[in-house]
């Protein structure tokens, strides 16, 4: 039997009593390791972690936590090695594929690392200036953020084992809040090995990092009101969590990143030149990297009707020298899906678009490189239509997230029918927009916005620069409205909101320059 990954709770090392969940290699088919969190004690764990982690964290000010950030990712650097291993053996990714995960958890990690050091050394954080409550300025209102004395429970999806740990975790263990983390089952190792690696370098205060793999069961009903969850993963689940007498009577807070169908407009006039190569190589970019398995990558593609043809050629061209296979083999591009189950869902997908899209090409009918039909991986599909008048009503299209390398092309008429269809969606993560037209871009930009939480605006003079269209940087807010579950995370300082309370502070001038003269450093 292979390796049963061990929870960490209550500052203690505590296998699970069961047999566990098995996960799989997507590519070979072979048992890696199991997981379970079977007959653990929830409630000693919650309480330890509140009670001597959060007060620990909170007896530090921002920059000695800052400094915490600093030293994990000291670790997690010498370790890169490991995790690559594990990524290619779990998730099944080509390398490049796998640094989106684990790159893009050190990078962030690194970023609030150094936005910590910029804080003041207190124990709270200011929020806006003082505000004159009566004709007398002596009597006024200072509001401050103080990290909330619950857990921060981090519930993440399988496609970011690394990232969607130190995304959440960095913002929540700056901000003073220990860490309770449930990583998706399927590709639980990676975080797992992470975990574990800053446990054994002791860094952290007993209880401020805590890890629980296997069920869920049961998670949710120890959470107390100044508890919070941060969940990544399906509108499903997410329903089932905002539903929870936690949430729904104790008013445990909540940061939903669910669903995305997420777009890309090409604007007209521009079927030749650099705007045109730097749309086709994001649009295939962001179907292939982790075989599109990213919440932000692009699902709808809208170009102008008369540049169909043209956009369709382009994209084919591009997308058939895509190798899909064994990410062991050097000249593979694209690796496998996560599982067999989501392998599954991907092609009922693919089916169901069938139904109502013209399929304009099929990556399935070239050979997998040392992978068979019996591996997770599924060849990029791309869907379109010739007239924008069937896009407007494919209602399918534009609401259903098949999550994977699935995406279909829509024409337009004219801008405000594209803008239209892009609303269709129901409020998305992102959208990227090309073309080189500064005012139109700025208005495409302004009539976008409230329906995104990122907008990605790519004319020729940032084209060597920017950033990509999927790529989830920590300067900027993840999350999205609607669908896309209406979180908000990361963004800066913005990402640390969600683990403060804001306490607005009525009283005399003194009093309140008084809160903000001591600083433990
Ligand atoms: P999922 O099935 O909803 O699972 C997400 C997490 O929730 C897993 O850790 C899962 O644990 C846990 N979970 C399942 N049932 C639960 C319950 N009743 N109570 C508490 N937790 C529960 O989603 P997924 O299949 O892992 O992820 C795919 C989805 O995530 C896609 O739809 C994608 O769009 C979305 N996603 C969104 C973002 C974003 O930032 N917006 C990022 C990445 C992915 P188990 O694995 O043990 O079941």
């Amino acid at each position: 039997m292979s390796e049963l990954l061990v929870n960490y709770v209550s500052g203690l090392w505590q296998l699970g009593s069961g047999s566990g969940s098995t996960l799989f290699d997507p590519v070979l088919g072979d048992e890696l390791v199991r997981v379970d969190a079977t007959g653990l004690n929830l409630q000693d764990a919650f309480q330890f972690s509140r009670e001597q982690g959060g007060r620990a964290l909170r007896a530090l000010g921002y920059k000695d936590r800052a400094e915490l950030l600093k030293s994990i990712l000291e670790v997690l650097q010498a370790k890169k090695d490991l995790y690559y291993e594990i990524s290619q053996k779990n998730s099944g990714t080509v390398k490049n594929d796998s640094a989106v995960d684990i790159e893009g958890a050190l990078f962030t990690l690194g970023y609030y690392a150094k936005l910590g050091q910029s804080l003041d050394n207190h124990y709270f954080l200011k929020d806006g200036d003082p505000a004159r409550l009566a004709k007398d300025p002596l009597f006024q209102s200072q509001h401050i953020l103080t990290p909330t004395p619950g857990v921060a429970l981090l519930i993440n999806a399988f496609n970011f084992p690394a990232w969607g740990l130190w995304e959440k975790a960095a913002p929540a263990l700056l901000s003073g809040v220990p860490v309770m983390i449930k990583p998706a089952t399927a590709t639980a190792w990676l975080t797992h090995q992470m975990v574990k690696d800053v446990i054994e370098a002791n860094i952290l205060p007993p209880g401020a990092l805590s890890i629980i793999c296997g069920s869920s069961n049961g998670l949710l009903d120890q959470l107390q009101p100044f508890d919070v969850v941060s969940f990544t993963g399906s509108a499903d689940t997410a329903k089932i969590i905002r539903s929870h007498p936690a949430v729904t009577e104790q008013s445990v807070r909540v940061n939903i990143e669910a669903d995305s169908v997420n777009s890309a407009l090409l604007l007209p006039q521009q079927v030749s030149g650099p705007i045109f190569d730097l749309f086709i190589k994001e649009v295939v970019r962001e179907m292939t990297v982790k075989s599109g398995q990213k919440c932000t990558a692009i699902r709808r593609i809208f170009v102008p009707e008369s540049d169909v043809n043209v956009v369709k050629e382009a994209l084919v061209a591009s997308l058939s020298k895509t190798t899909v296979g064994n990410p062991r083999n050097e000249s593979v591009r694209m690796g496998a899906l996560i599982s067999r189950a989501q392998k599954q869902t991907v092609l009922d997908g693919i089916s169901r678009f069938k139904g109502c899209a013209q399929l304009f090409f099929d990556g399935s009918s070239q050979n997998l490189i040392d992978a068979d039909d019996n591996s997770c991986c599924v060849a990029p599909t791309l869907f379109g239509f010739d007239k924008a008048s069937d896009a407007m009503l494919a209602k399918d299209i534009h609401q259903t997230e098949v999550f994977g390398p699935v995406a279909t092309v829509l024409p337009y008429e004219n801008l405000s029918q594209a803008l239209e269809m892009i609303a269709m969606g129901e409020g998305s993560l992102v959208a990227s927009v090309y073309g080189d037209e500064v005012v139109e871009l700025a208005q495409v930009a302004a009539d976008l916005a409230a329906f995104h939480g990122r907008l990605h605006i790519i004319s020729s003079d940032v084209g060597a620069m920017h950033t990509g269209h999927g790529n989830v940087m920590p300067q900027s807010i993840h999350g999205g409205p609607g669908r896309a579950g209406g979180g908000e995370e990361l963004g800066g300082l913005r990402g640390l909101s969600f683990y403060h309370r804001r306490t607005a502070i009525q009283g005399s001038t003194q009093v309140i320059e008084a809160m903000f003269s001591g600083s433990n450093s």
